[in-house]
């Protein structure tokens, strides 16, 4: 098995963990964008939010929750970011599904809620929930 979360998960490499659970693993990213930039992954490997157990899926947001107020008090953070990535289009590098708890500080600069807010056409808005919308039933 080449994947990284899963070495991490089997302790085959070392990782500075916070929360250890039958389902979940939570550990500190080691390029932290933040003080107190951590990651929550199932303990089974599973690529991406498509791929994921409904079971996983609760678990893993359950401690996505308390992993963020834990670092909200703990940091005296001021906001908190939830990311997770899927796919390498939306810039995700390690295949194996995690979801990163940034906390945030007013003014600290961090580019990921940085994009253009610029109107959008409704019709075209309209047109692309309307496609949605069908998948989805
Ligand atoms: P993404 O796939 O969402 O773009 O980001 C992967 C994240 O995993 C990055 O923030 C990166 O710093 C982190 N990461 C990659 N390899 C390791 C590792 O071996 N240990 C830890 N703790 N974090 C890692
Ligand atoms: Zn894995």
């Amino acid at each position: 098995m080449e994947c990284i979360f899963c070495k991490i998960i089997d302790g085959e490499i070392p990782a500075v963990k916070v929360l250890d659970e039958d389902l979940v693993l939570a550990f500190m990213d080691i390029n932290p964008s933040s003080q107190g930039h951590l990651l929550v992954v199932p303990k089974q490997h599973t690529e991406n939010i498509f791929e994921i157990s409904e079971g996983d899926l609760a678990a893993v947001t359950s401690a996505v929750r308390r992993c963020a107020k834990a670092a909200k008090e703990a940091l005296e953070a001021e906001g908190v970011t939830i990311l997770q990535l899927n796919g390498r289009a939306s810039d995700q590098i390690v295949p194996h599904l995690h979801i990163h708890v940034i906390p945030r500080w007013e003014n600290d600069g961090l580019p990921v809620s940085a994009w253009e807010m610029k109107p959008g056409d409704m019709e075209e808005i309209k047109e692309i929930a309307r496609k949605v919308q069908e998948c989805l039933s």
